[in-house]
């Protein structure tokens, strides 16, 4: 044990190293991006674990979205081995469905509760109009809650019952939570219930990463932190492990402006002399912008020729790069058409992530519900999965007198290839699987290591890092973001610069950042100006490419076919 302990620690740098090794009690780690806060977390949990005798099941992680839970649950089996498997890691949202589902019955929810798809969320509130309470009520009679009321019900549940609170707390001894920034009123509530004030609970963020101001996220909560837990110990973290010193230069002059850390210090831990700058494209048009990643993705990966046409892998040449480095990130989702069809184009192979959401696909909550019911199915949860589909699409062959009830037979067959992904990366877990199914897994989760080149809205991509970057409509109106007939006020203003900063910082090696002369949007063509938060960028960090370059007659013999 001790060996594998020091080994741990010695992976950290010295102010890391100070607080991972933090003896229990409220602690509150605020870095900027790159600095080791997630690599801390999993030591902090993974070293208690190994050297001071905590429990693994004492441990609950927890963060905001579902990718950055399964990063941070494939950190913690690289380093705790199988045991990890006990530590309880989630999204706020899934820590409350396993206390409702674990006291159903306390607010009146049978135990296999639903949660509302967006068809019956919009019929209950077509029929309670404006009343919240007629809503819930709605939902409830047919044994549904709302994905709001994951959080609100287990908050009141917890308040109305001491006893409860207290069981919870002696479960789960040692609590973290990643990506505080981004906590909001109710997650803070659920955090002081679950934590006494001189609980170990260990916050770890990023003011100037909050980007979710508009769903009621609150950097004013690192403040309560210091109120509310008594003797919070507080770390900071200065060293950027992530990205080259021009990436960061750039990223921390970009950020300065509307900076919420007083005295911000971010020191670039890798000191390459041949590191390259920041790409700079002034595109002439969306088209051109678009053309512009894929000449320079051809160019990083390798040629056109050297690639098999049907797998997108790299035949003959040697190249450090594939396509699983490379990001594209951009401000709202109508910005990845564009990129994705001259990608298509290229040939070059694409993983977008959807927010379309599996359970709200037709034929999934039928499976969902067989497989809850089945528990006699043997195999692992992708054999169940294909073999409940094939129950339900025999029973659903044999034809109806009114053809009620019948959710159709290629539905069920689509529903099972759709499910399939899911089920394998949750091995046999059939809990963890019906709890990421009903807290909205997308259609297309992103899968690390897929070979493509991924495409992210700026939201999506915090947490993660890539070693190639394209930031593209880098335009006024878009980043900041500017709706028809409306302003944004300074707020708003400061928030899409800590978007900007988040989009920046996710590049390792190489970032470009684009944008185009004229674009359409809501559907006029207009005129754009470069973003403004680049004008906080010394233009020096800038290798500026070239305008336009002539369109390859290849794409526009292929746009005719
Ligand atoms: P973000 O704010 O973007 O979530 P973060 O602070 O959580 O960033 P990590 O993702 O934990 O940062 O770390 C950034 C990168 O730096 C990772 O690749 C990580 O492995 C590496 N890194 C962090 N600390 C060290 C270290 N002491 N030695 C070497 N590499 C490190
Ligand atoms: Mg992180």
């Amino acid at each position: 044990m001790e060996e594998v302990g020091t080994g741990l620690l010695d992976r950290l740098d010295a102010m890391q190293r100070v607080a991972a090794s933090a003896p229990g009690g409220p602690l509150l780690i605020v870095a900027g991006p790159g600095t080791g806060k997630t690599r801390t977390l999993t030591h902090r949990i993974a070293y208690l674990c190994a050297e001071l005798n905590v429990f693994p099941e004492q441990c609950l992680a927890i963060t905001f979205t579902r990718r950055a839970a399964e990063e941070l649950r494939h950190r913690l089996d690289g380093l705790l081995g199988p045991v990890a498997e006990d530590v309880t890691v989630g999204t706020f949202h899934s820590l409350g469905l396993t206390i409702l589902r674990e006291n159903a019955d306390a607010v009146g929810l049978p135990a296999d509760f639903r949660i509302a798809d967006d068809a019956q969320r919009a019929e209950a509130r077509a029929e309670a109009g404006d009343d919240d309470a007629s809503y819930a009520a709605l939902l409830r009679k047919q044994d549904l809650v709302d994905l709001d009321e994951l959080l609100t019900l287990p908050v009141t549940l917890l308040k109305a019952d001491r006893k409860l609170v207290q069981r919870y707390r002696e479960r789960w001894r040692w609590i973290f939570v990643d990506e505080y920034q981004d906590v909001d009123e109710v997650q803070y509530e659920l955090l002081r219930l679950l934590s006494p004030a001189d609980g170990n609970l260990c916050a770890i963020g990023d003011p100037d990463q909050a980007i979710y101001s508009f769903r009621g996220a609150d950097v004013g909560y690192f403040l309560r932190f210091s109120q509310d837990f008594t003797d919070a110990r507080l770390v900071r973290l200065n060293r950027n492990y992530r990205s080259s010193a021009p990436i960061l230069a750039a990223a921390v002059q970009a950020i300065a402006p509307s900076s919420l850390v007083r005295g911000r210090r971010l020191d670039p831990a890798r000191l390459d002399p041949e590191a390259p700058l920041v790409g700079r494209y002034p595109a002439s048009s969306v088209a051109d912008e678009a053309d512009f990643v894929v000449r320079t993705i051809d160019e990083l990966v390798g040629g056109l020729s050297h690639r098999s046409l049907d797998s997108g892998r790299i035949d003959g040449r040697s190249t450090s790069l594939s396509f699983s480095d490379i990001a594209v990130l951009y401000r709202t989702d109508a910005q990845a058409a564009p990129i994705v069809d001259a990608l298509a184009r290229a040939n070059i192979p694409v993983q977008k992530r959807s927010h379309d959401r599996l359970r709200d696909r037709p034929g999934v909550s039928a499976i969902a519900r067989e497989l809850r019911h089945a528990d006699g199915l043997d195999g692992s949860l992708a054999a169940r999965v294909r073999l409940a589909g094939q129950v339900l699409a025999e029973r659903f062959a044999v034809p109806t007198l009114d053809g009620a009830g019948a959710v159709r037979p290629e539905d069920v067959r689509s529903a099972v290839d759709l499910l399939t992904p899911l089920a394998r990366r949750c091995g046999d877990d059939l809990p963890a699987f019906l709890s990421q199914l009903a807290t909205g897994a997308e259609v297309d989760a992103l899968d690390p290591r897929a070979e493509a080149v991924t495409l992210l809205t700026l939201h999506a991509a915090k947490g993660l890092e890539f070693p190639v970057v394209f930031l593209v409509g880098a335009e006024d109106g878009l980043l900041p973001l500017r709706w028809p007939g409306s302003t944004p006020d300074d707020d708003a203003i400061a928030e899409e610069r800590r978007l900007f900063f988040v989009g920046l910082t996710r590049a390792q090696d190489r970032l470009y950042v684009s944008h185009a002369a004229r674009r359409s949007r809501h559907g006029t063509e207009r005129e754009c100006a470069p973003s403004p938060f680049l004008d906080a960028i010394d233009p020096g960090l800038f290798e500026r490419f070239g305008e336009a370059e002539p369109r390859r007659p290849r794409d526009r013999q292929l746009r005719l076919i």
